[in-house]
């Protein structure tokens, strides 16, 4: 996990969960009026994707994830929490002879078969 994005995604978690907590409590006790929820349920819908956006980050995968991932409910957070940290894998390499693009995984360059360099 990248450290700097699990930070943000876990002040978004907070902000999450507390902006949800308030919507639900003020909805129950009839405090304000429906307009007057809109802002909360906005603070709400926005930490909820920056918390998903920052955790995909956080896991090396594209923030395009994150932000897909919520209009899957939590079938999408399940998704997200079972995702590959791809954080600590070496970065691929590029085939110094043919300049061919290579998985970190590839010892020898998938077009030429040159070794992969040192
Ligand atoms: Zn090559």
């Amino acid at each position: 996990m990248i450290k700097k994005y699990t930070r943000i995604g876990n002040v978004a978690l907070v902000v999450t969960v507390v902006s949800l907590g308030i919507v639900m409590y003020v909805s129950a006790n009839k405090l304000i009026s429906e307009d007057a929820r809109l802002p909360l349920i906005a603070v709400y819908v926005i930490s909820l994707w920056t918390m998903f956006w920052a955790y995909a980050r956080a896991k090396g995968r594209s923030g395009a994830l994150g932000i897909a991932l919520p209009f899957l409910n939590l079938i999408g957070l399940v998704i997200l929490l079972c995702l590959k940290d791809l954080s600590n894998l070496p970065p691929d390499w590029a085939c110094e002879k043919c300049k061919g693009k290579n998985l970190a995984s590839d010892s020898t360059c998938r077009y030429c078969s040159a070794p992969q360099p040192s």
